[in-house]
């Protein structure tokens, strides 16, 4: 594991600048992955390792610099509920733990550094030193994570019958007998012009 100031400079590589966002992503993840009791998440230890996140700002981009999580992997998993909140799944000893960032630590930062003219610089200063318990809550959680879930899984893709595209990893569904992606099913974002 690296110090937090050498994750600093490869998050502000990655996320294009430094934000109190990415310090307190990166704190979030040194967090759960401590608890987990990994010492290695990005190396020896990272077939192990699922991550799910439920925001999609700053500090979501931080999160995999310090798990090695990628969304393009697998291994990164996106529920947009909208808090500030990462689950941390260890596969070898099926455990997870679900990290939030605790609403009053934005106070706490104000109050730390009043002397600071910005929110953002409040707040870069004082998430490299809060301790985590003023930081952060802390849930033990179970995950289901099935095997159309998994790093490296090959399932066969399906052609959806309404649409004709494929759909992988099981996420169809069948209905009056029939294969459908979710976007026939009615789950559709967007809609065709
Ligand atoms: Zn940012
Ligand atoms: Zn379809």
């Amino acid at each position: 594991m690296l110090s937090l100031p050498e994750y600093e400079v490869l998050a502000a590589q990655a996320h294009g600048h430094l934000c109190a966002g990415q310090i307190l992503g990166l704190r979030m993840a040194l967090y759960g992955v401590s608890l987990l009791g990994l010492s290695d998440p990005a190396g020896a230890d990272r077939k192990r390792l699922i991550t799910f996140v439920e925001i999609d700002r700053c500090a979501t981009d931080a999160i995999p610099i310090v798990t090695g999580c990628r969304l393009g992997k697998r291994a990164l998993k996106f529920r947009d509920f909208g808090k500030m909140a990462a689950t941390f799944c260890d596969l070898q000893e099926n455990r997870a733990v679900r990290v939030v960032a605790r609403e009053s630590a934005k106070q706490a930062a104000r109050e730390m550094y009043p002397e600071l003219p910005t929110r953002n610089q409040q707040q870069m200063s004082a998430y490299r030193e809060m301790a985590d318990a003023r930081m952060f809550d802390v849930q033990w959680v179970q995950v289901s994570i099935g095997p159309e879930d998994l790093p490296g899984g090959k399932m066969p893709t399906v052609i959806c019958d309404e649409c004709g595209e494929g759909v992988s990893f099981a996420r169809h569904l069948i209905r009056d007998g029939r294969t459908l992606c979710r976007g026939c099913a009615g789950e559709r974002y967007y809609r065709p012009l």
